[in-house]
C-alpha cells in the first residue's frame, strides 16, 4: 500500500498537529520532488504482489488541480504494480468539493473512495476549530459526491468539543440542559447522509498548536475525560444501532465497508509513505521523511531521499503491533506473535492477562485478545501494559 502526504492547507485548524504549510508557493516544486521521489523508491517492495490501495492524506489533497493528482496517480501506476480493483482513497475538505465537474473528474481518473473531513455540521464548532467550511459545505458535499457516483464514502467527525465561555447566550443555554445535543446532532447529520464509513476522533490539545497556545494562556479549558467518554459511548452505542461495526477504536463501517488502506496499518504489513513527513514501513525500518517542504525539495534536487532511517529492534516491532492491533475488532493475535516473531504471549504475559481480564478490560476469545466495552476508554494504556 502506499501513501501520499500533500502537505498543503487553505487554513490552519486550531487543533490541527500534521504536517502541513498555508503557503501554496512552493506546490509545483513539491508535486516535481514527488515525482522524484516515487522515482527513487521504485524498489521499496520486496513482494511483486500488486498493490491493493493507494491513499492520498494530508494536509489537504483536495486542494490540488485535477490535472495535477491524475500525473500523481500516472506515475505511481508506471512505477508499480497496482491492482485493478484497488482502493483508491483521497481526502477531501467540505470547501473544496463543491463542484459536481470536479467530483466526476475525480472519478475518471482513479478515485474510488473519498474521506471527507467534515469534523462538524455545527457552524459554532466549525468557527471554532477553524475550520475552512460552513456548516452547509459540510452537508452539501457528500450528497454531490454522491450525485457524482462515489459509493465508498468516509466522513470524518470530532467529538469531545467545549465551546468556551464567551459564546452566544442561546448556545450556553441549549447546552447547559443537554451538554451532549450538539454532539447528537452531528451523528443524526452523518446518519441521514447514509455513508459507509464513519471515523470519530476525540479533540486533542496538542502543545505546539494554536489550542495549545490557548490552553497555556489559559483562554481555553483542558478536554473534559468524562464529557469525552460520555461523547465516546453515545458514539458507539447510535453507530452499532444504526448498523455500524465497531472496528477500530476511531472507525465505524457498514458490513464489509472497512477502510481497506487503514486495515492493512493495523496488520503489521509494509508500507510506502510518499511526501513531506510520510513514513515508511518495510517490516524492519521505519523511513521518516523530513517534515519540512523546503527540506523535502531540496534533497530531492540533489536525487536524495530526505529520509531518516530508524531500525526498529524485535521488540519495537511486537510493541508496536500491540499498540495498532488492540485497537481493532482483530485484537492481538496469539498466532500471529508466534509466527512472526517466535513470541509467546500466553506464555510471557500470563500475569498482565489475568489482571486485565479480572479488570473487564480484556477478553480472550478464539486465540485472540480483544479489548471490552471499557477497555476502549483505555486502548493504549492497556497496549503499553504488555510492552515488551
Ligand atoms: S485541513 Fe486537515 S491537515 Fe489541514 S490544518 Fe485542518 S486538520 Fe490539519
Amino acid at each position: 500500500m502506499i501513501y501520499i502526504h500533500i502537505p498543503f492547507c487553505k487554513q490552519a485548524c486550531h487543533y490541527c498537529d500534521f504536517h502541513f504549510s498555508t503557503n501554496l508557493k512552493q506546490k509545483q516544486a513539491f508535486l516535481f520532488a514527488l515525482e522524484k521521489e516515487i522515482e527513487l523508491r521504485n524498489h521499496f517492495f520486496e513482494s511483486t504482489k500488486p498493490l491493493k490501495t493507494i491513499y492520498f492524506g494530508g494536509g489537504t489533497p483536495s486542494i490540488l488541480e485535477v490535472s495535477e493528482l491524475e500525473n500523481i496517480l500516472d506515475k505511481l501506476k508506471s512505477t508499480f504494480e497496482i491492482d485493478e480493483n484497488a482502493e483508491i482513497t483521497l481526502e477531501a475538505n467540505p470547501d473544496d468539493l463543491t463542484s459536481l465537474e470536479f467530483l466526476k473528474d475525480l472519478r475518471k481518473i482513479g478515485f474510488n473512495r473519498l474521506s471527507i473531513g467534515i469534523q462538524s455540521f455545527e457552524e459554532s464548532f466549525l468557527k471554532f476549530m477553524n475550520r475552512a467550511h460552513n456548516a452547509e459545505e459540510a452537508q452539501n458535499c457528500v450528497r454531490l459526491a454522491q450525485k457524482a457516483g462515489f459509493e465508498n464514502i468516509s466522513i470524518d467527525l470530532i467529538y469531545g468539543v467545549q465551546l468556551p465561555k464567551n459564546n452566544s447566550e442561546k448556545q450556553s443555554d441549549v447546552l447547559k440542559s443537554n451538554p451532549h445535543s450538539f454532539w447528537k446532532k452531528d451523528l443524526e447529520f452523518a446518519l441521514a447522509l447514509d455513508v459507509p464509513h464513519i471515523s470519530a476522533y476525540c479533540l486533542t490539545i496538542e502543545p505546539k498548536t494554536p489550542f495549545g497556545n490557548y490552553l497555556k494562556r489559559g483562554k481555553l479549558k483542558p478536554i473534559d475525560e468524562e464529557f469525552a467518554a460520555q461523547q465516546f459511548e453515545i458514539l458507539t452505542q447510535t453507530l452499532k444501532e444504526n448498523g455500524y461495526l465497531h472496528y477500530e477504536i476511531s472507525n465505524f463501517a457498514k458490513p464489509n465497508q472497512f477502510s481497506k488502506h487503514n486495515t492493512a496499518y493495523w496488520q503489521d504489513e509494509p508500507y510506502l509513505g510518499l511526501g513531506a513527513s510520510a513514513h515508511s514501513y518495510d517490516g524492519q525500518h521505519r523511513f521518516m521523511n523530513a517534515a519540512n517542504n523546503r527540506k523535502y525539495v531540496e534533497s530531492l534536487e540533489k536525487n536524495t531521499l530526505p529520509q531518516i532511517i530508524d531500525e526498529l529492534s524485535e521488540n519495537d516491532r511486537i510493541n508496536e503491533y500491540f499498540l495498532t492491533s488492540l485497537r481493532t475488532i482483530w485484537g492481538i493475535d496469539i498466532h500471529h506473535l508466534i509466527k512472526k516473531y517466535n513470541y509467546n504471549l500466553l506464555e510471557n504475559q500470563s500475569e498482565t492477562i489475568s489482571k486485565l481480564t479480572k479488570n473487564q478490560m480484556i477478553e480472550l476469545k478464539n486465540d485472540k485478545i480483544v479489548l471490552t466495552e471499557k477497555g476502549k476508554l483505555f486502548a493504549d494504556g492497556i497496549a503499553a501494559d504488555f510492552f515488551v
